[in-house]
């Protein structure tokens, strides 16, 4: 191989030895955990809000917006379930740029991976003891998930990640609700195969073991828009498309049909301040059809401390260095009206 084995890294067990889960995170993994599956059966109408930075680069300021979170979820939590977006790990279109946390521990430093391991795991963790949050990230890798499995609440299979069957298989075994995106094409046929094969019991090969996964009844679709063979983004949140979602589940008869709205990607064109209408068009499609009010079990919203994003080394406290975000203050208000919309 052309590669360079630089250091062995330590496998999740041994990493978890170092940063065991207290019996109290535990508590709260297994609680939130148990609540958030129940929105995803169905069993509750509460919607779930996955809402954080695009990239989670700073462990200050991630934990700084998380903790705000804390009153805001406080005060909403008859309505809304909040779920943290702390994404370790990023998808980039061609390899370029910076590639997450796990890589670069310090984004304007050199990778070093058996930092990033160790800073995903204490972040994660971190979030769930002080602030009671069970948090998202995205599964890029799906060997590294076991660094992670015993934290996180949720879990996302990127659009560039969807058609990838070790993806699908691994999202067959976790423990956790997962969200299948459309691929970036939005071919839903892509989508629906996912969750349909993270929905059933498998064989396959997983870090170096023979295993058999369960099976993920929660496995559900994520609608993030698209971009056509010309370039050009589209959005996928109209009602139009979440009936059609609700049909195709009907036919594929999936269990839980469910879907979760990202309102950034290419549902806004990259232009976060759109989020809020994107969310309002989607709320008043539920108050419409109560069919496509059971089938919307949430959304996603990319927000940060500051609006908008800047360079890797542009050095703004609380500001993304990848995709823009809507900034703190225009995030809590957002997350308070959905409240009441979710209530009338
Ligand atoms: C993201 O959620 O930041 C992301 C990379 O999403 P997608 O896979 O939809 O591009
Ligand atoms: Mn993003």
């Amino acid at each position: 191989m052309n590669m360079n084995f630089k250091r062995k890294l330590p496998i999740p067990m041994e990493t978890k030895e170092m940063y065991p889960v207290t019996a109290a995170v535990a508590d709260t993994v297994e609680r939130r955990t148990a609540e958030l599956k129940s929105i995803f059966a169905g069993q509750s109408d509460k919607l779930v809000l996955i809402i954080g930075p695009c990239s989670a680069d700073n462990e200050d300021s991630v934990i700084d917006y998380i903790t705000r979170l804390v009153p805001v979820q406080e005060q909403v939590k008859d309505k809304l379930f909040i779920v943290p977006r702390i994404y370790t790990n990023k998808p980039r279109t061609n390899g370029e740029g910076y590639k997450g946390l796990v890589h670069q521990p310090d984004p304007t430093g050199a990778p070093d991976l058996f930092k990033g391991i160790i800073a995903m795991r204490e972040l994660h963790m971190r979030a769930v003891r002080e602030t009671g949050f069970i948090c998202a990230d995205e599964m890029l890798y799906p060997e590294n998930h076991k660094y992670l499995d015993d934290l996180l609440g949720y879990v996302a299979v990127g659009a560039r990640s969807v058609e990838d069957q070790q993806h699908r298989l691994t999202a067959s075994a976790l423990d956790c609700p997962v969200g299948m995106k459309n691929p970036t094409s939005g071919d839903l046929t892509v989508m629906m195969n996912g969750i349909l094969a993270a929905q059933h019991a498998h064989d396959f090969i997983y870090r170096g073991w023979e295993g058999h996964s369960g099976g993920n009844e929660y496995a559900h679709a994520i609608l993030r828009g698209y971009i056509n063979r010309q370039g050009v983004t589209h959005p996928n949140y109209h009602y139009e498309t979440l009936l059609y979602l609700a049909e195709l589940y009907a036919r594929w008869g999936l269990r839980n049909p469910g879907v979760v709205i990202d309102c950034n990607h290419a549902n806004s064109g990259k232009n976060p301040f759109e989020q809020p209408r994107i969310l309002k068009d989607v709320m008043l499609s539920c108050r419409y059809n109560p069919d496509v009010r059971r089938l919307v079990k949430g959304f996603m919203v990319e927000s940060y401390i500051e609006d908008g994003n800047q360079p890797v080394d542009g050095g703004v406290y609380g500001k993304s260095i990848t995709d823009a975000c809507l900034g703190w203050e225009k995030s809590e208000r957002l997350i308070y009206e959905l409240a009441e919309l979710a209530g009338g």
